[in-house]
């Protein structure tokens, strides 16, 4: 059996792997040996890749080169996945997504100078006998747009989201035709390349998509910002699919079409739960207008201390507790465990109820809480809660702030207009912990705050629930 013929088989056994990963990534029972069976798909794949990289008579310099960059890529990688906190994952897989992002442009780029751009034109007249430049033409000028698309577009989310610039939407006048404009130049520079490939279309459709990919997250608004990561994570695989396509690699086109269409349907669910419109995320937020951001005087605000919340929470038959990114950034998961135990044990009916977008991750709070052991059957999601807050004695909001704010229900010109929010002040007492009156992510004020069911609960969120442990559990239980 010859290395390319292995190398094929363990191409598909890696195929296999990453499905069968994505399959296990689906439930939480399942996730971390979904995550595993991606990691052995992964290194069956580096595996095969480098023996047939090194058959095909690279020389000393080649293979000096593969192994640095596999040292160095692999150092960095663990590195930045050893030291990067729960909060900081979606920065990071922004960042991720713009380095696939360019090396899809690199591959395009190396395509066109190994073949069009070659003065020798042996492989280009190859091609030509075999009727197939063109096709490789349109591969290298489609790769490289993906690619570039990606590439900004994920810088753009990753200085969003890592708070290095504002959140709030690019409004450029007419972005709209902007963004249609830059698409039908592509289609122009396409039909050029392919008809006469040359230097000048592929300069110009890589420009064009670096400032398309800037312009479509750039005027996506903070609150949206979860969809855009998803469907950056989409837009990588497309273009990972494509960098296969030019390299000739049916583990890259089959990786990547796996990526781009798990990607694309995560955005689809995201937006179903956000009541977005799916076309007008992708296309940067296409049509919508965002509000001034809730300036108004919503006037004073209540606030109460520790041993307040755990008298109230004594009394209380029944809490709602409702995460938010506060909780992350506090670490305050495993207090919250400790105080929903000794509630229970208690008397007291205690569950979670978890906004789809709630921190900075999909699943973020599910996976806090997993981790602190609170039990997945009092965990509840959005649709299944709201509903039971008006029956309830008090909410407990840790941290959240868009997801529970009532402008997305009561003010049509909010930046988060439209978005399912947890109807938390419909309880009979609602307690919010952060540490000041500060906008969430979405940079709009909470009304919330100033309603008169509503107290707050000011410093950090581990240490407000840590005292208020300390004061249930020298309060004896009733008898
Ligand atoms: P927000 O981000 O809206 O607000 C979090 C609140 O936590 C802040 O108002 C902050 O107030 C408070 N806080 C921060 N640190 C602490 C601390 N140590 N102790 C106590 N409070 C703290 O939270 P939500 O979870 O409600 O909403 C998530 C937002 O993030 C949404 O807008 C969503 O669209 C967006 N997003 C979500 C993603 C996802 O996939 N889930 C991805 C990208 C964006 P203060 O500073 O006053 O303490």
């Amino acid at each position: 059996m010859t290395v390319e013929t292995a190398a094929q088989g363990a191409y598909i056994v890696a195929a296999l792997l990453f499905i069968l990963a994505l399959a296990g990534l689906s439930r939480h029972e399942t996730a971390r040996s979904g995550n595993a069976l991606g990691i052995a798909g992964m290194a069956v794949a580096l595996i095969a890749t480098i023996a047939l990289a090194v058959t095909r008579d690279i020389g000393t310099t080649g293979l000096g080169l593969l192994v640095a960059a596999t040292l160095i890529g692999a150092a960095i990688g663990l590195h930045r996945a050893a030291r990067v906190e729960m909060t900081g994952m979606p920065e990071l897989i922004a960042l991720l997504h713009s380095f696939v992002g360019l090396a899809a442009v690199l591959v395009g780029w190396n395509g066109y100078l190994h073949v069009e751009g070659d003065p020798d034109g042996t492989e280009a007249a190859l091609l030509a006998g075999r009727d197939m430049l063109g096709i490789h033409g349109a591969e290298v000028v489609i790769g490289v747009f993906i690619g570039a698309v990606t590439f900004t577009g994920s810088i753009v989310a990753f200085l969003k989201l890592s708070g290095r610039v504002r959140s709030s939407p690019l409004m450029l006048p007419g972005k709209n035709a902007l963004n249609i404009g830059a698409l039908v130049v592509f289609v122009a520079l396409t039909a050029w390349f392919v008809v006469a490939p040359s230097l000048w279309p592929l300069v110009a459709a890589t420009v064009v998509a670096l400032a398309l990919g800037w312009h479509l997250v750039a005027s996506i608004g903070g609150g949206d910002m979860p969809v855009v990561v998803s469907m950056l994570n989409s837009y990588s695989g497309w273009a990972a699919a494509a960098a296969g396509f030019l390299l000739e690699n049916d583990l890259l086109i089959v990786t990547g079409a796996l990526v781009g269409s798990s990607g694309a349907y995560l955005s689809f669910i995201m937006c179903k739960a956000m009541n977005r419109s799916f076309l007008s995320v992708i296309a940067g937020g296409f049509g919508i207008e965002a509000g001034p951001g809730g300036s108004e005087d919503h006037g004073e605000h209540r606030e109460i201390t520790a041993s307040g919340v755990a008298d109230l929470l004594l009394t209380a038959e029944s809490v709602i507790i409702t995460p938010g990114y506060g909780m992350a950034v506090a670490q305050a998961q495993h207090g919250v465990a400790a105080l929903t135990s000794l509630l229970r044990e208690r008397g007291v009916t205690v569950r979670f109820g978890i906004h789809p977008v709630a921190g900075r991750l999909p699943g973020h709070m599910n996976v806090l809480l997993a981790e602190a052991h609170v039990p997945y059957d009092i965990v509840l999601e959005l649709d299944e809660i709201n509903d039971d807050f008006a029956g309830t004695s008090v909410v407990l909001v840790i941290g959240a702030n868009d997801t529970v704010n009532p402008a997305a229900l009561d003010d049509p010109s909010s930046p988060i207009a439209g978005m399912p929010v947890l109807t938390v002040w419909e309880a009979g007492e609602v307690i919010v912990f952060k540490r000041s009156m500060a906008a969430g992510y979405a940079g709009v004020q909470n009304p919330l705050f100033f309603r008169e069911n509503t107290a707050m609960l000011f410093g950090d969120a581990k240490e407000r629930v840590d005292d208020i442990l300390r004061e249930v559990s020298a309060t004896a239980p009733a008898s």
